[in-house]
């Protein structure tokens, strides 16, 4: 995958298995998921999600409140609020990968 093609997660079930899929009459790249089949084009306007509406998000994962909970409380969509997971997530650094297995005799 090239860093050029980035695709946009699928509306309907959040996946990233996402293929291109032509374009529509005006241009605009379509694309089609693999996981449930659902075409859509990437959303044309960028919603904000307000960054007091993060740090509660943030809290309320703290709090281990489900992904569809935190949705319906927050109002924000749950493909968006799983894209957030996924990229915080993934700037976490693992601790685990610390080696604490070091011998010392
Ligand atoms: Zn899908």
């Amino acid at each position: 995958m090239s860093h050029s093609d980035l695709r946009p997660p699928c509306p309907s079930c959040g996946s990233e298995q996402i293929v291109k899929n032509g374009s529509t009459h005006n241009k605009k790249p379509k694309f089609k998921c693999k996981e449930c089949g659902r075409q859509f084009v990437k959303f044309p306007e960028k919603k904000e999600i307000s960054s007091e509406t993060k740090a509660w998000i943030d809290e309320l994962l703290l709090e281990k409140v489900s992904l569809r909970g935190i949705a319906r409380v927050t109002k924000v969509s749950r493909t968006w609020l799983q894209n957030y997971v996924n990229r915080k997530y993934k700037r976490t650094p693992r601790q685990l990968k610390v080696s604490s297995k070091k011998k010392e005799n």
